[in-house]
């Protein structure tokens, strides 16, 4: 086995981190951490630390960590047909059972699966479909995709520029041009201190509208949002929101695109962020716990409305030219199956939404009156503390102060691992549906501790 300074000096000199700030990683000033194994809701490092994952990867890890079903599934998969490809009606056993699974989870106007390897690149298929879907209308000038601020879809070109942070378009010329953003469902950020939440989620619709009739409805082809924001801060809509962002897309011909990569298979307790606050999607994106990240893995599900649309494209046009290499990659496929049949087995829907709302209670108690505390929110097994100055006023923090990322690193000092959330200070907690309540107990009270100790 490699040294550990070894490792180290390997890792500074070759590895180029995602997500890192490249020269403090290189200068030494950063940590870099070999994990080596994990059971549950936590891992082990090389040091021989065991933490508590409270954000289960990146929200991933959904069944939690060494769960033997999947690992023989892969192994099976990978000694009888580690590979072959799926184009021009190719598949295997597990390909195709994971795609009926799939849609017999998903809402009933969906019908079919397309697969490939991250969220990213599952919604650069998702406008590339919608683009073609206008094309063949005879409506090419129906191309804009409405996203909104803090809304978090990828990190490519199309997919990066559909994020709404600063971080992920700043020195990279993106958004490009075809993406536009609205305003986020960002209750805690509502414009006026005693406007109530549905009075909010008019507000937001208001403002959709408007941005529609300024491009002009027949230019604006969709808008993507995830159920619950995630990344751009763990955001839960305020009431009534999804309700009057749909009506206002119905009067405007506009597809919907439901981000379900962090709420897809059960994060909020339902299987799907659509079920749960009664959207009607278009398509849905789903990775993540689609194998809980045993294997990398995702999907655009397709209504029956657009698949009408692509097959009459195909009569017209000859094959869909759109296809991975990777599309349906067997072993991914025999992960999925293997997981989402785990999610059943374990009862682990039903655990994220009971053990969550347990978790968002116990982190209200432990945290919610700290007078630098603006809230704490959460949905499912979803959880979020918001810090601010003032909490009477809102006021933030000086990024500079780095007050998020400094109680991230407090509650690691503690053996449990949330996530600062990119933009503003606020700690995310994503756990694996598996945990426990002694487990969201020792989360809770670390993070309390973590609190006290940056704040006072
Ligand atoms: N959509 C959402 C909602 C996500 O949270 C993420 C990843 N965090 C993505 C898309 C992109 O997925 P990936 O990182 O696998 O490309």
């Amino acid at each position: 086995m490699l040294k550990n300074d070894q490792l180290e000096a390997w890792d500074r000199e070759n590895f180029f981190h995602p997500s890192t700030h490249l020269a403090e990683f290189a200068r030494g000033n950063l940590p870099h951490r070999v994990i080596t194994g994990g059971k549950g809701c936590h891992i082990t490092d090389r040091e021989g630390n065991r933490l508590l994952d409270a954000f289960a990867g990146l929200y991933c890890v959904n069944v939690g960590y060494g769960q033997q079903e999947i690992a023989e599934a892969i192994a099976t998969q990978a000694r009888e047909l580690a590979y072959y490809h799926a184009y021009v009606g190719h598949g295997t056993e597990a390909s195709i059972t994971l795609s009926k699974m799939i849609l017999d989870r998903a809402p009933d106007h969906m019908s079919k699966v397309y697969f490939g390897q991250s969220g990213s690149d599952a919604n650069e298929t998702n406008v590339k479909l919608i683009w073609y879907y206008n094309n063949i209308l005879g409506r090419p000038e129906k191309k804009k995709i409405i996203s909104r601020w803090r809304g978090y879809h990828g990190s490519g070109l199309v997919t990066g520029s559909l994020t709404g942070l600063e971080l992920f378009h700043k020195k990279f010329d993106l958004p490009l041009a075809q993406v536009i953003h609205t305003e986020a469902p960002y209750y805690f950020r509502r414009p006026k201190q005693d406007m109530s939440e549905e009075a909010f989620a008019a507000h937001c619709a208001a403002e959709l509208e408007e941005l529609i009739q300024r491009e002009g409805p027949e230019t604006i082809a969709a808008f993507i949002g995830e159920p619950v924001l995630g990344t751009g801060g763990i955001v839960p809509p305020p009431a009534g929101y999804w309700e009057a962002i749909q009506e206002v897309l119905a009067r405007h011909d506009i597809l919907l695109v439901a981000d379900e990569v962090v709420t897809g298979f059960g994060r909020l307790g339902t299987m799907f962020g659509s079920d749960h606050y009664g959207l009607k999607p278009d398509l849905i994106t789903i990775a993540k716990g689609l194998t809980s990240a045993y294997a990398p893995l995702s999907g655009s599900i397709v209504s029956d409305k657009m698949w009408k649309v692509l097959e009459q494209g195909t009569d017209e046009n000859g094959p869909i030219g759109h296809g991975w290499t990777y599309s349906a990659h067997p072993i991914g496929a025999a992960a999925g199956v293997a997981n989402l049949k785990l999610l059943d087995e374990q009862k682990l829907v039903e655990n994220a939404g009971t053990v969550g709302a347990y978790l968002n209670k116990v982190m209200a108690e432990a945290v919610g009156e700290h007078a630098h505390v603006g809230e704490v929110r959460g949905e499912g097994m979803l959880c979020a503390v918001e810090f601010v100055k003032d909490a009477e006023t809102r006021e933030l923090f000086d990024a500079s102060e780095k007050v998020g990322p400094g109680i991230a690193a407090a509650l690691l000092e503690r053996g449990v691992i949330g996530r600062a959330m990119p933009q503003g200070d606020i700690l995310g907690f994503a756990p694996p549906f598996c945990l426990t309540q002694a487990e969201a107990d020792e989360i809770a009270a670390k993070t309390a501790e973590a609190v006290k100790q940056v704040l006072g």
